[in-house]
């Protein structure tokens, strides 16, 4: 997908290329909504994509699973009405084989079909000598690997005009954001594929339209190259993503933020300081939670020291884990002291845990320790 013009992104970087930007509702609901979003978008002049779902994928059955077909030929209306290139997930055969005969100009790959080489592969077969544009959003799970094999069968059908979308990956604890940015994995793939241009999907990323627009700036801010955003007429009213669509009007503030004459710089950097708070307050949940484990490994092997008799002091072992995570600390740039400190700290931890009084001996019941009180 190429952007010809140019044009400012943000602030304080002059840029190379204009970002490509994706906008409409997360699903389809009526032709009505569909028209008056896409004619509002249109009148911005800097969406190049109408986004909406049809066949929606939902966590839980029961919930509104999509317009279907029919949504197609709305779609097709906008197109020829607003002059807007369309854009919709597809995540089987059918799916494909229905938006190309509704001449689709984009199609994009969900994040939980993503995961499914199968499905993938079967896609990418249908698609294969239609020219037709592919979006590959990331998996579910932070796994580069799984994203890059996805979009590599796309190329391998053929295919040359395919992006990428960072929309956040599933986290097992609540913050701020419905899905984890952990920006280093989309900069992975730009790595290792130069020639796929990622854009930043800030709805799915924040799950929150309050904190779309900071995701926005910093997305550009991090070298993505555009921007996929729910935009929605009635947000409170819309059948799926409630919580995580732009009015129209929200869309249009945003816009002028990212690309207008004086975009507004302060904002911008608190902004940034807040979505990296919350990112840090991710490694801190992190933090405990391995500390939590590591403590509750060293009580089980108390366990069996005791019932083996042996000392809760093993020198020779401590040497070994001291010395590997100097080098996993100097390896990743960490202060040999700081590393020495936390570890000795933990260490001792470790023994208190390890103490007669603290011990649970190991049982011959095959049950887990910690399961055995
Ligand atoms: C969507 O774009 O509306 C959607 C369902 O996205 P994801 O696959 O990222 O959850
Ligand atoms: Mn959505």
């Amino acid at each position: 997908m190429k952007a010809t013009q140019t044009r400012k992104t943000i602030p304080g970087k002059s840029s190379i290329r204009r970002p490509i930007v994706v906008a409409g509702p997360c699903s389809a609901e009526s032709p009505e909504q569909l028209m008056k979003t896409a004619t509002i978008l249109a009148a911005t002049g800097h969406v190049d994509y109408f986004r909406a779902g049809i066949w929606k994928p939902r966590t839980a059955p029961g919930s509104f699973e999509g317009m279907g077909t029919q949504a197609l030929r709305w779609l097709q209306q906008v197109s020829q009405t607003t002059g807007l290139k369309t854009a919709t997930e597809v995540a089987s055969v059918r799916h494909v084989e229905e938006a190309l005969k509704h001449n689709l100009d984009m199609l994009w790959i969900g994040a939980r079909t993503v995961s499914n080489p199968f499905l993938v592969q079967d896609i990418a077969d249908t698609l294969q000598g239609t020219g037709v544009r592919v979006m590959v959003k990331n998996p579910m799970a932070p796994d580069p690997d799984l994203w890059s094999g996805s979009i590599e069968r796309f190329k391998k059908a053929g295919l040359k005009e395919i992006c990428a979308i960072h929309r956040g990956f599933s986290y097992w604890t609540k913050s701020l954001f419905r899905n984890q940015p952990w920006w280093h994995i989309p900069m992975m793939l730009k790595e290792r594929m130069p020639d796929v241009p990622v854009l930043c999907d800030p709805s799915h990323i924040t799950g929150d339209h309050r904190l779309v627009p900071m995701v926005a700036h910093r997305g550009l801010e991090m070298g993505m190259d555009g921007l996929m955003v729910e935009v929605h007429p009635q947000p409170a009213k819309a059948l799926s993503d409630a919580s995580q669509q732009l009015t129209p009007v929200a869309f249009v503030r945003l816009i002028k933020q990212l690309f207008g004459e004086n975009p507004g710089e302060d904002k911008a950097a608190s902004n940034i300081l807040e979505e990296l708070r919350a990112e840090v307050d991710v490694m801190d949940d992190l933090l405990i939670w391995a500390l939590t484990n590591r403590m509750k490994l060293s009580g089980e092997i108390a366990g069996v020291k005791t019932t083996h008799n042996m000392k809760p002091l093993q020198p020779e072992r401590w040497k070994q884990v001291i010395s590997k995570v100097l080098t996993k600390g100097r390896e990743a740039g960490l202060r040999r002291g700081f590393i020495e400190k936390l570890f000795d700290d933990i260490h001792h931890e470790s023994l208190s845990v390890q103490q007669p009084s603290n011990i649970r001996p190991q049982n011959n019941s095959g049950i887990h320790p910690t399961f055995a009180i």
